[in-house]
């Protein structure tokens, strides 16, 4: 699936060479033996050695100087409202401020904190359908912005579930947003929402905002949603036990955001490499928050898990890209050709114990940015969220 249009798509042929660190989004093959980046009208044509790609009549043509290229990240849980202001924190360009931490895409799991929020089934319907194509209609800076997440409300049946569909919407929000709460209510309606090809997440743990609920294991594991959000708390987490019993049964995806409790967090991670299911691994932030807005959330996750946690860090990116992908069935997320050309160019930040990109993330530091692209696009070039990369690339033409 295709998201948000109405940014600018590149024209012409890209080509990014001298790429030191090629890391594609998924776990099968974390790292690529290749320097190379072709693209064309937006999407990647071909990655490669520069000697096995057709690198002539480039357009626009990146020296990367050595940087690391990797996917852009999607965060799997934000609370957009519309545009790029959140109610929560209220704070303007906090989407834009993402971007300038490599979050190309985001997901929205319920547009929450609108003030005033509809709590009846028509205005929770008419939220999400103004939500989707609010969004649908605009990429704030570039950054795909999937939003329009039906609040899970007592009263929300099947024709409305189908009008929505019928009107773009392909989300669900949290089970425990609003008045669904029950194992059986919520079972139901995740099971519906999936019948209108709707993706569907659950709270885990104890209440957020106002008016939400303590989700436990009974219900999560009832509910079936396709992610199990913020196993680590949203931002309370759930006793030890409860998480491990989710963790052990469910084949649908583990979430882990950066808004939550890093214990449990990391409890949960090794459980689930322990267990083998690293495929189900995702990443988010549950941005806006109590806790704020943190333009560089995802990073500072991964760093958490790849540091602290001791997981590989080219695996860990894989949570916050492919993994995230394709739990929720878009075609981003990966670098690979046909893929859209969302990329973010990075390298050690300067001063780092760390003397690659990858130790310096096992040292628990966040990377530079030295360049971020959606669509073949340049939308940033030196982060100004970021510290200093090491190297930076530079456009040549
Ligand atoms: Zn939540």
């Amino acid at each position: 699936m295709a998201l948000a249009a109405g940014a600018e798509t590149q024209v012409g042929k890209l080509v990014i060479r001298n790429i030191g660190l090629m890391l594609s989004g998924r776990l099968e093959e974390p790292i690529l033996d290749a320097d190379t980046i072709v693209a064309e009208g937006g999407r990647i044509t071909a990655i490669g050695r520069a000697a096995d790609c057709d690198t002539g009549n480039a357009r626009v043509s990146i020296d990367a100087r050595g940087c690391a290229a990797m996917p852009g990240l999607i965060d799997n849980h934000v609370h957009t409202v519309f545009g790029d202001w959140t109610p929560r924190q209220n704070q303007l360009g906090w989407i834009e401020s993402c971007l300038n931490g490599g979050v190309t895409g985001m997901i929205s799991a319920g547009e929450v904190h609108l003030p005033g929020r509809p709590r009846d089934p028509a205005g929770a319907k008419a939220l999400a359908i103004v939500a989707r194509k609010s969004f649908g209609d605009i990429m704030p800076n570039g950054v795909r912005v999937l939003a329009g997440a039906v609040i899970p409300e007592r009263g929300l049946t099947d024709a409305d579930f189908a009008e929505m569909a019928a009107n773009g919407v392909r989300l669900m929000g949290e089970i425990g947003l609003g008045s669904v709460t029950g194992a059986e209510e919520a079972r139901a309606m995740v099971a519906c929402a999936r019948r209108h090809g709707l993706s569907t997440v659950t709270h885990v743990g104890g209440p957020s905002v106002p008016g939400s609920s303590y989700i436990g294991a009974e219900v999560v594991l009832a509910a079936d949603a396709d992610v199990c959000s913020h196993i680590n708390g949203g931002p309370t987490a759930l006793d030890q036990d409860q998480v491990r019993r989710i963790c052990e049964t469910t084949a649908r995806a583990i979430e882990i955001i950066h808004n939550g409790n890093p214990r449990v967090a990391l409890f949960a991670m090794n459980l689930m490499r322990e267990l083998g299911k690293e495929a189900q691994l995702t990443i988010g932030t549950d941005a806006p928050a109590g806790s704020g807005v943190q333009p560089l959330g995802m990073l500072r996750t991964i760093a958490l898990l790849a540091s602290v946690g001791g997981a590989p860090p080219e695996r860990v990116i894989c949570w916050a890209t492919g993994n995230v992908a394709r739990v929720r069935g878009l075609d981003t997320g990966i670098l690979a050709p046909g893929r859209p050309a969302d990329i973010v160019l990075c390298d050690r930040p300067q001063g780092s114990a760390g003397a690659t990109l990858l130790e310096a993330l096992a040292a628990g530091d966040l990377p530079g940015i030295g360049m971020v692209l959606t669509d073949g696009v340049i939308r940033v070039r030196r982060s100004r969220n970021t510290p200093p990369a090491e190297r930076v690339p530079e456009m040549l033409h």
